[in-house]
């Protein structure tokens, strides 16, 4: 049961060191509290402090790790239902299922695209995490050939996905020390999948037709000594999916309800592609862990991963770029500069439409703490005098002959402060939209 900052601060040593880099005893317990620090950064905790608050801090949805140390993927331990509450801690992997009836020459064409699959996008590489093998022959043998393919061409964890507990334990053996997620377990074979789950080492996925029954059934887990489980309860229709997702977080982190206490896995098959994004879409959004597609399709994964990337940035901390001066192509000394932000977004798409332009420049990036250009002049950290003092202090005033600097349209009204700051340069103002930089750089070339 969680615990109230008092109750933690009276396990506390109360000698208020400060080592736990927290002034006082009583503000780390308010912090332990809110499960924004761990018991773990007081040196000076008694073990009988060690082992109350650490069974009243232990996270409400389970951190499970699938796949192999250098390709692990971490799942749960989140904290809260809303992203704005605070953030997302594990962003949810995605899946792409493989049947072992095919002909593994043409699996592994497609295997093979899964693992070279890599959007690029705000200086960050977006990519499939886990492959799924089903065991649609019911054979062992082509069950075991594609395990092998997937995990050795790709590197990433694996879902083995069987009814026979034989084929299962094949699959593990072709996996040691891989950490594959089972699935799965189900009132029927409870104790034999979870035998197999704790003589491998392996996490587990406990899936079940209701509520009640996946409760009974991961409580049946826990007490057989699985403590990595992974739900599935599926539904007709992917509104009952959200539902149901939405009732097993709200019972993990309301009312703290151990046995549903567990990371989500959804399955998505729908026929066409719009119905498999929008089905994606949702739970991704809402509750899902991992979220399995029946297909690698590029124009279902570019929104897919956009989306996710979106969900799981903590909007506590905007993705940002070092404030410097970036060239792009080959600037030389009469190369214009361009000013923006150091939002990671904003970034890209400057320097990108720059790239396209074909024209050489200086792009100085202001440190505006990862805000866009707009809040960043709003909240005083866009402003021309910034703007010159990050001029100034890069050295370009000594490099160029023709000093021009050009800063984005919308805000327009800092132009003349800028003039000011920087006397000796023309300041000129860009266009609003970033679409519009290319022909606007275009232009100013040909002047
Ligand atoms: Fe108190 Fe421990 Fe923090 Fe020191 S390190 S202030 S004893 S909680």
């Amino acid at each position: 049961m969680a615990m109230t900052g008092l109750q933690i601060f009276k396990l506390l040593p109360k000698t208020n060191c400060g080592e736990c880099c927290v002034p006082t005893c009583m503000a780390f317990a308010m912090k332990l509290a809110a499960k924004n620090a761990e018991l773990t950064a007081c040196p000076y905790a008694s073990e009988e402090a060690k082992k109350i608050i650490g069974a009243a801090s232990k996270p409400p949805i389970r951190l499970v790790k699938i796949g192999p140390p250098e390709r692990e993927v971490l799942i749960g331990n989140e904290n809260v239902m809303f992203r704005h509450d605070k953030t997302f801690v594990h962003e949810a992997a995605i899946a792409i299922a493989f049947a072992d009836n095919e002909p593994l020459s043409e699996l592994g064409h497609k295997i093979a695209e899964v693992r070279d699959y890599c959007l690029e996008r705000v200086g960050e590489q977006l990519r499939v995490n886990l492959v799924l093998v089903d065991n649609f022959s019911e054979e062992v043998k082509p069950f075991v050939d594609l395990v092998k393919t997937a995990a050795g061409s790709t590197g990433m964890g694996i879902i083995l996905r069987s009814a026979n507990l034989e084929v299962l334990e094949a699959g593990l053996k072709e996996l040691p020390g891989k950490r594959p997620l089972i699935h799965a377990a189900t009132s029927a074979n409870a104790e034999a999948v979870a035998a197999l789950a704790l003589k491998y080492n392996a996490p587990l996925v406990a899936r079940a037709a209701t509520i009640d029954e996946l409760v009974a059934l991961t409580t049946k887990l826990a007490a057989l000594g699985v403590k990595d489980i992974v739900l599935d309860l599926p539904a007709d229709n992917p509104a009952a999916t959200l539902q149901y997702n939405t009732i097993i977080r709200k019972a993990a982190l309301k009312n703290a309800f151990e046995p549903l206490g567990y990371p989500i896995i959804n399955f998505v098959t729908a026929l066409d592609d719009a119905s498999l994004v929008a089905d994606a879409s949702t739970y991704l959004c809402k509750y899902g862990s991992i979220v399995v597609l029946d297909r690698m399709q590029l124009e279902v994964l570019l929104p897919l991963m956009m989306l996710r990337q979106n969900v799981y940035t903590d909007p506590q901390k905007p993705i940002q770029v070092d404030p410097r001066v970036y060239p792009i192509g080959e600037p030389g000394k009469d190369s214009p500069v361009l000013a923006t932000s150091n939002f990671s977004l904003t970034y890209f798409l400057v320097s990108g439409e720059i790239e396209n332009s074909g024209v050489s420049a200086n792009l100085i990036v202001v440190d505006t703490e990862g805000m866009s250009v707009l809040t960043g002049w709003a909240s005083g950290k866009f402003t021309g005098e910034k703007i010159a003092a990050a001029v100034k202090a890069s050295g370009l005033q000594d490099k160029l002959e023709k000093r021009r600097i050009i800063i984005p349209g919308y805000v327009s009204q800092i132009s003349g402060e800028l003039e000011e700051a920087l006397p000796g340069w023309e300041v000129l103002v860009g266009p609003g939209e970033c679409c519009d930089l290319s022909s606007f750089l275009k232009q100013q070339a040909a002047r």
